[in-house]
């Protein structure tokens, strides 16, 4: 039985290779707690071959003319187009996430990224002229950092590798993808599709575990640049270990995302807005901008929550792979146990469990995923914004209902977090919006939508800083010319 599972392979200098000491880690399928695949657990070795392939390919990636890199990248897009059903697949399998997301939301999405790369290559070369007066020009040029080095969470991991690769790639970049070790399957097929389609080296994919080989590619004098969507912990580990070495950072981290109902707003639209836009079927919500706090302005407040408890009920755990799926499971035991945690935690700081609560078999019906890693849509009401439910994040389906009365509430209730991703706003009012949008400490604000991902999605406060596009991954060079 164990022979006939599957084992991927990293991408190294064009290569697919296992890792150098044999090591592989088990990749377990989180609707059924069952073993499906394997996958490399590279080390220090591994992560010193990536580097010296993505490095000797940086010269001939980097030099060449804008509209080669771009011609490539449409390549990629071809790939996309081409796989994207297997990849949606894999994924589902993967980390438990519905293939209505994989197939429908994500994979599609992704031919339109690495194609809107190709397009923006000749952007990422343009530099400025400074006349400085006669016989005297300043110029600019942008240039690439070098390698650069993206690491990955399980959550949706051919979208955040894609953004960080076709982007950094697009600059003139090589890259080394460094996917979570829940969930590298999709990331791992991605890199044994683009082999042939890339230059050697240019695209390079290493799996392990975040200490033994994300650690010495972060230290690695060869790495230029770093790019981690992850938690806050990883990077405060990743910020120290590359401390010496001074490196430019972008970290895309995590969130507690107030979803804000004024008295106002269209109740239809914000109770859909709230649940299934925010937290519940999306990604059974394991997002990072996820609206696990909602607040809900008073007269509304007994309305909204039976609304939100009547859409909560229509949400449907069961087969990922099934059209009629709407919510998957919480990606591996250990998160489902920090999820569950959470439940427990919330009874005892006296949060009132008002829908949910479910976990594991009984919350759900069909019985070839009684192994599997189930949490049902759980909602919890409070007045105390202080709560461990109100201020960690949690990353499952799990949310928090909060009154306020006044904006100024609204407003001190949203802010009065670590953490500044995002921020929903539902209301029929222009000004409140516009009020709102300057007033919430956060990298974006939706207003009467919630999940529509626009770039740069950067955040503020523990949710990091930097993000990914095109120039972000160049720098700006100067130069002044005498004559
Ligand atoms: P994580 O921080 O545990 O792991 C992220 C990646 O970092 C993994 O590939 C892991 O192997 C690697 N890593 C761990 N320790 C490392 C080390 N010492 N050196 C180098 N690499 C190391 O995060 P996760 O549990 O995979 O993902 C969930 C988190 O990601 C949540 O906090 C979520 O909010 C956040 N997230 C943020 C965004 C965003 O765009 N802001 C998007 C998705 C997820």
């Amino acid at each position: 039985m164990a022979d006939a599972l599957r084992e991927y392979r990293n991408l190294v200098g064009g290569e697919l290779r296992t890792a150098e000491g044999g090591g592989t880690l088990d990749s377990v399928d989180p609707a059924t707690g069952e073993v499906w695949a394997r996958i490399p657990r590279s080390g220090a070795e591994d992560a010193d071959a990536a580097v010296a392939a993505a490095r000797a390919a940086f010269p001939k990636w980097s030099g060449m003319p804008a509209a080669g890199r771009a011609h490539y990248l449409r390549k990629v897009a071809g790939v996309f187009a081409k796989h994207a059903a297997e990849l949606a697949e894999l994924e589902t399998r993967d980390n438990g996430r519905t293939i209505n997301e994989t197939a429908k939301r994500d994979l599609p999405g992704m031919t339109y990224l690495w194609t809107n790369a190709a397009a923006e290559c000749a952007a990422a070369v343009e530099g400025r002229t400074v006349d400085f007066g006669p016989g005297s020009l300043g110029m600019t040029r942008r240039e690439p950092y070098g390698v650069t080095l993206g690491i990955i969470p399980w959550n949706s991991p051919i979208s955040t590798f894609s953004a960080k690769a076709a982007f950094a790639l697009a600059a003139g970049n090589t890259v080394i993808i460094k996917p979570a070790e829940q969930a590298s399957v999709s990331s791992l097929r991605l890199g044994e599709l683009l082999a042939d389609v890339l230059p050697a080296g240019v695209l390079n994919v290493v799996s392990g575990l975040g200490e033994e080989v994300g650690d010495p590619l972060v230290r690695h004098r060869g790495v230029n640049k770093i790019s981690l969507t992850g938690s806050v912990e990883t990077a405060k580990l990743i910020t120290r270990a590359s401390a010496d070495a001074l490196k430019p950072l972008a970290l895309e981290l995590g969130g507690k995302s107030p979803n804000i109902v004024f008295a106002d707003a269209d109740l239809d639209r914000a109770a859909v807005g709230v649940t299934t836009q925010a937290i519940f079927t999306a990604n059974a919500g394991q997002i990072c901008y996820g609206g696990s706090r909602v607040l809900i302005q008073r007269p509304v407040y007994d309305e909204m929550l039976h609304r939100m408890k009547e859409i909560a009920a229509t949400v449907r755990l069961g087969d990922p792979m099934s059209d009629e799926t709407t919510m998957g499971p919480i990606v591996s035991r250990e998160q489902f146990e920090r999820v569950t945690s959470y439940l427990e935690i919330g009874r005892k700081e006296g949060a009132e469990l008002v829908f949910g609560g479910r976990f594991g078999a009984e919350a759900v019906e069909d019985e070839r995923f009684a192994g599997g890693y189930w949490v049902e849509p759980t909602l919890f009401a409070t007045e105390d914004n202080g709560l461990r439910i109100c201020q960690e994040e949690i990353f499952g389906p799990v949310a928090v209902v909060l009154p306020f009365d006044t904006e100024d509430d609204a407003v001190a209730i949203a802010n009065d977090s670590s953490y500044g991703l995002a921020a929903g706003v539902w209301t029929s009012d222009l000004g409140t919006a516009q009020r709102m949008f300057r007033r919430l400490e956060t990298g974006t604000v939706w207003v009467n939508t919630f999940r529509k991902v626009m770039f740069p999605l950067e955040g503020v406060k523990d949710s990091g800083y930097g993000h990914d596009s095109v120039l972000a991954y160049t720098r700006e060079k100067a130069g002044l010319i005498e004559f």
